[in-house]
């Protein structure tokens, strides 16, 4: 089975993924792969360097994300250019990943992109987790985030209305670790019942 999970920022989209990890899903981060196809030697890693010049590269000779990202910012074409390298590099690595794994694996795709970028098709069932905008801003003042840095982060994903348009589940979580535990957990049974 392959799940879609998604969810705007603070709203506890990596803590479902540990506990769906730890209910015995394998979780995949689609955040984690992009940085990992970006790294010396991998498939993404010439062709951006290629493409972005070395003006993107660390004094070790590594890539540089924020100065990437900084360069392909508010330049679609740019930003265009870094996708088309990017995508497939990480649909590959997925489907590497995906075809290591015995069949009968309950496998998540976790990526904050999920419904930004229409992928909620490839998935047999989509968890979205939502939250209060003001209880997630609380939760990313903890975790260090300013508030501006949150207010725009927030301001450039899509509503929890439109995730929950594509949503199979929806976990909300607004309330305590423990009662987001037993709600995954809930979902995690119907889903293996
Ligand atoms: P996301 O991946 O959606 O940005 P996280 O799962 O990283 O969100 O959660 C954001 C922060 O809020 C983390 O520090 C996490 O430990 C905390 N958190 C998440 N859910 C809860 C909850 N129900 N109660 C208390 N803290 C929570």
């Amino acid at each position: 089975m392959y799940l879609g999970l998604s969810g705007g920022i603070g709203s506890g989209k990596s803590t479902v993924a540990k506990i769906l990890s730890d209910l015995g899903a394998v979780v995949i981060d689609a955040d984690a792969i992009a940085k990992e196809v970006l790294e010396p030697g991998q498939v993404g890693y010439e062709s951006v360097v290629h493409a972005f010049g070395g003006s993107v590269l660390d004094t070790s000779g590594n890539i540089d994300r924020k100065q990437l990202a900084a360069a392909v910012f508010q330049d679609t074409s740019q930003l265009a250019q870094l996708e088309a390298i990017v995508h497939p590099a990480v649909s590959a690595r997925v489907t590497q990943i995906r075809e290591s794994l015995p069949a009968n694996s309950i496998v998540v795709y976790d990526t904050p992109l999920l419904v930004e970028k229409q992928l909620q098709d490839q998935f047999d069932k989509v968890i979205i987790v939502i939250a209060d905008v003001d209880v997630r801003r609380s939760r990313l003042v903890s975790r260090g985030l300013d508030t501006s840095d949150i207010a725009a982060r927030i301001a450039n994903q899509v509503t929890d209305e439109q995730r929950m348009a594509v949503a199979d589940f929806v976990v909300t979580n607004n309330g305590s670790l423990q009662e987001l535990r037993e709600h995954v957990t809930q979902v995690w049974h119907q889903l293996t019942a």
